[in-house]
């Protein structure tokens, strides 16, 4: 047997493709199988071009275990390679045969694997030697035996292979036992071989015989040569991409709808992608879509390929212009990934918008469980976005949906404000919002169900897209303030019983966990509720949005802010105040008087102040002592006021009843309501 180096510009690269080259080792059975695969491939293309006339349809690749040896040898029956071929490919290691073949064959030659660079070599990552037995196709030619024991010294020479194709056998290292398991080589191919396209063989099929399984005389072809993705969708049913789900995602519930890609042109890339039953549960797991080169698998971590949004579906993709044993920053920069990413993007939105057309009533129906993978899109994806404008829907409190334009056209005539601004009324719970969606439903206005987990920011959003309109949860505020039509009346009170009304009732709000209450004044109708509970749309979505963003932590620790809005038209809260202002008339009055003077004091020590630069020095007791004074005199006004309503139970009861209607009232605060309301009884 001749020897000889082999040619690398390191004396040993062994080693550096041991620890370095891939970190998984038992990649090197991918490698191994579809250089067979390959080798099978090229055959069957020269066969084509009439350059090889043998038969070629049942060409297989067997991978086979021998325990006792140690080895584990992978058989095809290719084009194999002459003594030359195995100098140029093998011991060349820089230079990749695949890419003269293409060249030479490039039309039909697209279906070959040159993707693996140093791929053979792998094979050092598990074993201590490496043989070839190989003979070539070509007419006349003698079969070579290579091998190599892992330093950069090999050994070839003729031997006496009469079948045609290559044997690549692994004599499997000490530290590597376990990729003589069967088990384990059964997983492998599973996981790395299952869809390419030459049948793989890996022992016997078995059955059940004499109470135990026994091998029969099929072979076990491990892979499924034709998958769904590289056929014809005008010749698939329902049934077989269900199928396929339920191969490839096992123990799933079924899919609500998939789309077949098919392209060749910029780029060449199939797949198949499957819609998932995502309720609201945002959890992106990176492994749902597999990527294949050439029906090779190659990984299931698909980030930087498809984007984010996407990867909340599931499927296969397979192409061959993904550049593979490369670093996953390059990935994500190189341009071919981008534009296959973006193909991706525009391919699933124009999917999504013929189903929307041709099938509204199915679009409706799963609406809510593909609603946060559109609305996420939406939300990170410019181009998606422009896309599912035109599909996107609004479901209102009726459970009917929209078209974004179609729902704007609906509510345009009632819902313009004064100033032109068109407002969209939205709730977030149907009971617990009833009274305001109830009373908006009745002024015939529409409104919206807003409860997904992601609509908060995905309204945001709409506000940005279209000027002059704005989202506002039914119980932000009065409805007349909501939705301003005229300019708004003004409450009919004086300063003096604006104050007593006010002190009224917040002196009478129960002290409640995280939530703070402001009391203020509407003339609404008499026949509106008599107090109302509101919360500030900004607060609220500053709240809810703060869950989403970082650096936006302090706004959920801070507590709820509520108005309490007393309808002063209504009869019962009239009366109240009146009774009130009655009252305490007598009482109030020194203290207003004397405020009064106290304050025509303290404006006077001021006026003294003319050139700004503060009150003269013999002033400023003064002043301060006033200032002290005017601070007693409102706290006793306060306490006057607040001690004729602690005796009130109809002011506590009221409040109590608007807090009740929002869920605000629990434990010890609505113990008292229950008992309060016995006793009014
Ligand atoms: P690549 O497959 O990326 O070209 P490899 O190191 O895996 O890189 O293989 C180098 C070359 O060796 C291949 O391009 C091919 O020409 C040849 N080769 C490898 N395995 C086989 C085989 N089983 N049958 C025929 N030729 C093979």
């Amino acid at each position: 047997m001749a020897k000889g180096t082999i040619g690398v510009t390191t004396t040993n690269i062994f080693p550096v493709i041991k620890k370095f080259l891939y970190s998984d080792h038992e990649i090197f059975l991918r490698e191994l199988v579809s250089n067979a695969v390959d080798a099978t491939q090229k055959l069957k293309t020269l066969a084509s071009a009439g350059e090889f006339d043998g038969k070629t349809d049942d060409l297989k690749v067997e991978v086979k275990l021998d325990k006792e040896a140690g080895t584990l040898t992978v058989t095809d029956h290719g084009i194999g390679m002459t003594a030359e071929e195995i100098d140029k490919y093998i011991n060349q290691i820089a230079f990749s045969g695949a890419e003269e073949f293409l060249s030479k064959y490039k039309d039909t030659a697209n279906v070959i694997i040159g993707h693996f660079g140093l791929g053979f070599y792998s094979a050092f990552m598990v074993a201590k030697k490496v043989e070839i037995h190989t003979l070539s196709y070509q007419d006349g030619a003698k079969a070579v035996c290579w091998s190599c024991d892992g330093s950069p010294e090999f050994e070839m020479g003729d031997c006496d292979k009469a079948e045609r194709g290559t044997d690549i056998i692994l004599h499997i290292d000490e530290d590597e036992k376990e990729f003589l398991e069967q088990s384990r080589i059964d997983a492998l191919l599973h996981k790395y071989c299952r869809f390419l396209p030459v049948p793989v063989v890996f022992g016997k099929e078995q059955e059940w015989k004499n109470g135990k399984y026994e091998d029969t005389d099929k072979d076990k072809v491990i892979n499924d040569v034709e998958p769904l993705w590289t056929r014809k969708p005008t010749d698939l049913t329902d049934d077989d991409y269900l199928k396929f789900y339920r191969a490839i995602q096992p123990g799933q519930e079924d899919p609500l709808f998939w789309i077949h890609l098919n392209v060749d042109f910029p780029f060449t890339l199939t797949g198949i992608l499957y819609f998932p039953k995502i309720k609201n549960n945002l959890d992106i797991r990176k492994d749902r879509i597999q990527l294949y080169c050439n029906q090779v698998f190659v990984t299931d971590s698909v980030e930087g390929v498809v984007p984010e949004f996407l990867m909340l579906l599931q499927g296969v993709i397979d192409s061959p212009d993904i550049p593979l044993n490369v670093s996953r920053s390059y990935l994500q920069a190189d341009r071919n990934v981008k534009k296959i990413s973006t193909y991706i993007t525009k391919k699933v939105a124009s999917r999504l918008e013929e189903i929307a057309k041709n099938d509204a009533q199915e679009f409706e129906q799963k609406w809510n469980d593909i609603k946060i993978f559109i609305e996420y899109g939406m939300l990170s994806d410019e181009k998606f976005c422009e896309q599912a404008m035109k599909f996107a829907l609004l479901e209102n409190t009726d459970g009917k949906f929209f078209k974004l334009d179609d729902y704007k056209k609906l509510i345009e005539g009632e819902q313009t404000d004064k100033d032109g601004n068109l407002i969209y009324l939205y709730a977030t719970d149907k009971d617990a919002q009833y009274t305001y969606i109830k009373a908006a439903t009745d002024k015939g206005y529409d409104v919206l169900m807003m409860n997904g987990q992601l609509d908060v920011p995905f309204l945001g959003m709409l506000e940005q897209k279209n000027e002059k309109s704005r989202f506002v949860r039914v119980d932000s505020d009065v409805l007349d303030r909501l939705i301003v039509k005229e300019d708004t009346k003004q409450v009919e009170l004086t300063e003096a019983e604006r104050e007593v009304a006010t002190t009224l009732f917040s002196s009478q709000i129960p002290v409640l966990d995280k939530a703070q209450f402001m009391v203020d004044l509407a003339p609404m109708a008499a026949t509106d509720s008599p107090v109302l509970i509101t919360q500030s749309e900004y607060m609220r979505r500053m709240k809810e949005m703060s869950q989403f963003q970082a650096g936006m932590s302090f706004y959920g620790e801070m507590p709820d802010y509520y108005n309490l809005t007393l309808n002063v038209s209504h009869p019962l809260v009239k009366k109240l105040i009146d009774d009130a202002v009655a009252a305490t008339e007598a009482q109030l009055k020194p203290l207003n008087d004397d405020l009064n003077a106290t304050n025509n004091v303290i404006k006077a020590l001021r006026d003294l102040d003319k050139d700004g630069k503060g009150v003269p020095d013999d002033k400023k007791q003064d002043l301060s002592d006033n200032e002290k004074k005017a601070g007693e005199l409102r706290e006793q006004k306060t306490a006057v006021i607040s001690d004729y309503a602690a005796g009130q139970q109809r002011i506590k009861q009221l409040i109590d009843i608007a807090l009740l209607g929002n869920g605000l009232l629990k434990g010890e605060a609505l113990d008292r309501f229950l008992k309060r309301s016995v006793e009014l009884l």
